[in-house]
């Protein structure tokens, strides 16, 4: 059984991003660093089990989640590369550290005690990555005290502290000045860091916006997601050739006149003038269709762009065809392309004020998500798409 509104991931298109993201790194000056694919919140709402897979088998270094429960996810989907939690974990259950052999963040003075706790208990040497915090102002040792904050983490005799990262709050934002701070703050901390006796292997900083932006923050390894996905973070522009991983798709249920003066979907907000022709397709906000959406979005039908009308309702929504022949049945594409007309997410973000981001995220749980691209289906002999 399959729903008609289906969104299609394509992973021969995720490990094709893996591969162009690695191409544009090994252009630089440097020795071209690791790939830390980022797979938190269900892999940007393409599915962590499927794309955790892909993502590993196609070479990223290490994956990375918000987590523990979504490291236990990648685990039991079969992944072996090295998983970094994100997360504060000081109000979490910490055994699937153990039991899975997550790499766990130290972002806190009060996680670094409660890890180095729970590693003595279970007789552990805990990898971990130590977070500085160099002016978001979320998570991370603050890089102006790790003087008084590191002896004590330095001396837990469980931890071991593999890696050092921080975070970069203005990435894509290319006028702002803090990101050079933030930088500076990062090379000052590992100095100090090593000064203390702390040298971990391996420093981190770029996701994606700061990844295109300056070779100087790639250190050993970066931290794509949204161009893993095949998504530049908006305002950027690249030359990289990526490939949208995720479509989604539906198909007209219903298809019905509006007399002038009347209205359609809750509200009535959108009155007509002339007679139209309005199709019902069965999608949502609680497929993840965002509200706004009505009076500013488009789907694609018979390789046209209809407005979407009226309001988005819970499981449908309305877009006018007037004009057109479309009828039940009919292909609809809500993100991808048909017929050379495409809609893409950040162009949908767009539209709504928000940011791709949000979008994928919010992908309903009740949106099947069907697979194609897998190297091992084709094997197996199933139809690629
Ligand atoms: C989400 C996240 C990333 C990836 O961000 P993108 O903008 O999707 O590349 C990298 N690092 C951290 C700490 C994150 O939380």
């Amino acid at each position: 059984m399959i729903r008609p509104t289906v969104a299609r991931v394509d992973l021969s298109a995720i490990r094709h991003n893996l591969g162009a993201i690695a191409a544009f790194l090994g252009q630089g000056s440097q020795p071209r660093p690791g790939i830390i694919a980022v797979v938190k919140a269900n892999a940007y709402g393409h599915g962590a089990p499927e794309v955790g897979r892909a993502l590993a088998e196609a070479g990223a270094a290490m994956l990375a989640c918000a987590d523990i429960e979504e490291g236990i996810v990648l685990r039991e989907a079969g992944v072996r590369a090295p998983i970094l939690v994100f997360g504060a974990l000081s109000v979490s259950d910490l055994d699937g550290v153990f039991t899975h052999d997550l790499t766990p963040t130290i972002s806190t003075p009060s996680a670094a005690r409660t890890l180095e706790a729970a590693a003595a208990r279970h007789g552990a040497t805990l990898r971990c990555h130590l977070k500085i915090d160099t002016g978001m102002n979320r998570l991370g040792f603050r890089f102006d005290n790790l003087q008084r904050t590191m002896p004590e983490v330095a001396a837990s005799p469980h931890l071991q502290i593999e890696a050092v990262y921080t975070h970069f709050a203005t990435a894509d934002d290319v006028e702002h000045p803090i990101f050079g701070e933030q930088r500076q703050r990062f090379d000052a901390a590992v100095a100090t860091l090593a000064h203390l006796g702390v040298r971990p292997r391996l420093r981190h900083a770029a996701n994606s916006a700061a990844l295109l932006r300056d070779e100087r923050v790639w250190y050993d390894s970066v931290r794509p997601g949204l161009l893993v996905y095949g998504i530049v973070p908006p305002p950027l522009a690249v030359t990289i050739p990526l490939r949208p991983a995720l479509s989604l798709h539906s198909r007209v249920v219903a298809v019905k006149g509006l007399r002038p003066g009347e209205g359609t979907g809750y509200g009535l907000k959108t009155i007509v003038d002339r007679p139209s022709t309005i199709a019902v397709v069965p999608a949502g906000y609680a497929d993840g269709l965002d509200l706004r959406l009505a009076g500013r979005g488009v789907m694609l039908v018979r390789g046209r762009r209809m407005p979407i009308v009226g309001s988005v309702c819970m499981d449908m929504t309305m877009i006018d065809v007037t004009g057109t022949e479309v009828a039940p049945g009919d292909a609809v594409v809500i993100i991808g392309e048909q017929d050379g007309e495409s809609i893409g997410v950040r162009e949908m973000a767009a539209a709504i004020g928000t940011i791709p981001y949000e979008l994928l995220c919010r992908l309903g749980a009740r949106i099947q998500r069907a697979y194609g691209g897998d190297s091992r289906q084709r094997a197996a002999g199933s139809t690629p798409r």
